[in-house]
């Protein structure tokens, strides 16, 4: 009888020995030890036997059984260790090749200048503030004394939405909106950056780009104020060197109206193909605040007088860094961006 047990653990032992993957394992662990294994089956049937040699025997079995517990227990770590090596000899990881590089996000030069022109500003007393980009016809063109008919719509030709509302052309409409908002109160000292729209598409014109307004109105502001700022203006962001001239022209929303051009930061003054051979850049356009205006806002022309300025956003970038395609700025081109 113990005889037949001894052969099992001999025959299960040396099957043991051999098997290779956790599968054939646990087969051969359901076939022994199982609820119809050969071990499970022998003790079974030791009921048959008499009271001393069933205890005997019975002794025996179970040590044979736990030896061979424990000897597939074993077989089963050392299959996993043997995998766990095998994947690992696989996998050769070389600690000195360089990391992947991460890919981490910039400011974009537009939104560094336009930055650095509200912290000139802020700087200088001035606030923030904002206005819808979709406007009404009255804020856009009338409040600043634009009124149907005039020329100047021309100028701005522009994206209606219906006749009485349209994608903002400039940033001035913040001028009267804010007016209204604090007149009578003084001072207003404002500067609007934001986006803008008009028809326009080429090397330097896009149908949307990115203005800043200035508006100051006080009691007693001259010419001879704006003239200041924007002098301050200029040398903080172009540099102490630089020189500014102002040229008249017109805008229906100041009077009288100028145009401040630059020294050419390209040539210094003495003329390069981006000055035009010139010496000069333009760079904003400025201008007294427009009685007008002043009125549509709520205040008195009679006892306040203000001035207003104007810029492009892409211009100042472009004039900064030596940009010669506006375009550039909303290509998306990591080659670009990641320049500044
Ligand atoms: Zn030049």
């Amino acid at each position: 009888m113990l005889d037949r047990l001894k052969e099992i653990k001999t025959t299960v032992e040396e099957k043991i020995n051999q098997v290779t993957d956790i599968e054939a394992l646990n087969e051969l662990k359901v076939k022994t030890l199982g609820r119809k294994g050969d071990v499970t089956l022998f003790l079974r049937n030791l009921k048959n036997l008499s009271g001393e040699e069933r205890a005997r025997a019975g002794k025996t079995a179970n040590e044979i059984k736990a030896a061979l517990e424990q000897l597939i227990e074993e077989k089963a770590h050392e299959i996993a260790r043997k995998e766990m090596e095998t994947r690992l000899a696989g996998e050769k990881i070389d600690v000195t090749l360089p990391g992947l590089p991460f890919a981490h996000g910039g400011k974009h030069p537009i939104t560094m200048v336009r930055d650095e022109i509200k912290s000139i500003f802020l700087g200088l007393g001035f606030s923030v503030a904002e206005g819808p980009e979709i406007e009404s016809d009255y804020y856009n063109f009338e409040a600043l004394n634009i009124p149907r008919d005039h020329p100047a719509r021309e100028m701005q030709d522009s994206f209606y939405i219906t006749e009485d509302i349209l994608l903002r052309t400039h940033t001035s409409p913040v001028q009267v909106r804010t007016m209204e908002k604090l007149a009578p109160q003084l001072p207003v000292k404002i500067i609007v950056p934001g986006k803008v729209y008009r028809k326009d598409d080429d090397a330097t014109h896009s149908p949307m780009f990115n203005q800043v307004e200035g508006l100051l109105i006080d009691e007693n502001i001259t010419f001879a104020n704006l003239k200041a700022i924007l002098m301050l203006f200029a040398q903080k962001i172009f540099g102490e060197d630089v020189r500014v001239r102002y040229r008249p022209s017109f805008f229906p929303f100041t009077e009288p109206s100028a145009e401040m051009d630059i020294s050419c930061v390209m040539c210094g003054g003495s003329g390069c193909r981006v000055c035009s051979h010139t010496g000069w850049l333009e760079i904003l356009g400025a201008g007294m605040v427009n009685p007008r205006v002043l009125k549509y806002g709520g205040y008195d022309p009679e006892q306040v007088t203000g001035f207003a300025f104007g810029m492009g956003i892409e211009r100042i970038a472009m004039l900064k860094y030596g940009i010669n395609d506006l375009r550039l700025f909303y290509d998306n081109d990591k080659r670009f961006l990641e320049q500044f």
